[in-house]
């Protein structure tokens, strides 16, 4: 067998092998926990290898060796509150789509399911914005941006390492016209928990959820606080509180692959990284700003090029990766498969989502972050000017 099923549970999921199938033998369905997984129909697979030679995880894409590092902000804070950081993916999609370009990303579809979708116009680029922490479904997505830079197109495609290093593979050269910016990772829980979650709150507020918010600003500024909407109530919380998010924030839901990720470390996959800079306080406390602060690293000199083009619309600091990952560990490595991981999902799929909600996603919180997190943002402001 030269096919794509020798990966197994280590498949990330890009569906990339699907894209590049000449025999269309192979499909994209989801498993028992809902992630999705190539299925190959054998009568028709010719064992031509294609599949395998193109696949991010058995094939390397090419990689930096030593990003700049830098903490920025985009000016534009009314822009910068609706992204999940300082806002950097907004500037940099700006920039190619006035050169008439395409911009690839997550966006959710009307029933909350996140989705990459093209983007070619300014006024949609809000779809894009803010980080949905679930798997995003590029099927279909890679022929799209090839079929876009045959045409002579800038592309500017953002993902996860893994989905970025997806559409290297599947391209297989190198495209002067394609900008890649990776999403620096934690994991990713599975499609279909995320949606038992979203029904959930939903019956839980009385109706169909409109919006969900993983990274919302109203409340508490830059932090791990969501807002879910059905158009009539609104319900906001911090992550930790909060069952499907805090499994999500103790990584006790990612897809298999999450936990031997490839792409978490210092050898960056796209022209660009984003992240969030967590520990500003400590390092740069000059720089720190309560909507957000985002960590660029740029890898190549392509992102170079970009970075310049936008730098004056940015406050930019200088810093370096020692400092960037201290409180950022997937830069440094994968995150660690905990124990439960192994029966999270028993039942997640069956009739009684509430059970399982109070049972396999129980949480329990420190009394000690409970405090410090009901600390409204006007008494931390006074706080810090006082000290
Ligand atoms: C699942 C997940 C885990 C993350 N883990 C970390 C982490 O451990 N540490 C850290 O510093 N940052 C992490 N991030 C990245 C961080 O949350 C911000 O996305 C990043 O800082 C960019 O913010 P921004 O303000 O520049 O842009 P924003 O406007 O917030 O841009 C959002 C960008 O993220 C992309 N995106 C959103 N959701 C997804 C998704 N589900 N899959 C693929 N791409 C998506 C969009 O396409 C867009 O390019 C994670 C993001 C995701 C989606």
């Amino acid at each position: 067998m030269n096919n794509i099923l020798q990966l197994g549970k280590s498949c990330c999921g890009c569906s990339g092998c699907e894209q590049i199938c000449p025999k269309k033998c192979i499909t994209i369905q989801p498993d028992s926990e809902g992630f999705l997984y190539p299925v190959v129909d054998e009568s028709k697979c010719v064992d031509c290898g294609l599949c395998v030679k193109h696949c991010p995880i058995m094939t390397d894409a090419k990689r930096c060796d030593e990003p700049k590092v830098y903490a920025a902000k985009y000016k534009d804070r009314t822009s910068a509150f609706k992204s999940t950081s300082g806002g950097l993916f907004i500037p940099l999609a700006k920039e190619v789509l006035a050169k008439g370009g395409v911009v690839f990303g997550c966006a959710y579809d009307e029933n909350l399911v996140a989705r990459h979708i093209a983007v070619s116009n300014e006024s949609e680029l809000y779809k894009l914005q803010s980080s949905k922490y679930v798997q995003s479904d590029t099927r279909g997505i890679y022929k799209q941006v090839k079929t876009l830079l045959a045409d002579d197109k800038y592309v500017l495609f953002s993902g996860t390492g893994c989905q970025v290093a997806g559409l290297k593979t599947f391209l297989n050269k190198d495209c002067e016209k394609l900008l890649t910016v990776d999403i620096v990772c934690h994991g990713v829980p599975s499609p279909a928990l995320f949606k038992n979650y979203v029904d959930y709150m939903g019956r839980k507020l009385g109706g169909k959820l409109t919006s969900y918010n993983f990274r919302s600003k109203e409340k508490r500024g830059w932090d791990l606080y969501y807002k879910a909407e059905n158009g009539k109530k609104s319900k906001s919380d911090y992550g930790f509180f909060d069952p499907y998010y805090s499994a999500f924030l103790y990584c006790k839901t990612y897809r298999e692959s999450c936990y031997e990720c490839k792409f978490a470390n210092k050898n960056r996959v796209g022209d660009i990284s984003l992240a969030d800079f967590w520990g500003i306080q400590k390092f740069h406390p000059d720089f720190y700003d309560e909507n957000g602060v985002s960590l660029v690293l740029v890898n190549t000199e392509k992102g170079k090029d970009y970075f310049d083009l936008i730098k004056d619309r940015l406050e930019i600091i200088e810093s370096d990766y020692e400092k960037a990952s201290a409180m950022n560990s997937n830069l440094v490595v994968a995150s660690e498969r905990p124990a439960c991981r192994d029966t999270i999902y028993d039942g997640f799929d069956g009739l009684d989502f509430d059970s399982y909600v109070k049972t396999k996603l129980a949480f329990k919180v420190n009394p000690k972050t409970k405090i410090k997190k009901m600390i409204p943002l006007g008494v931390k402001r006074v706080l810090k000017k006082l000290h």
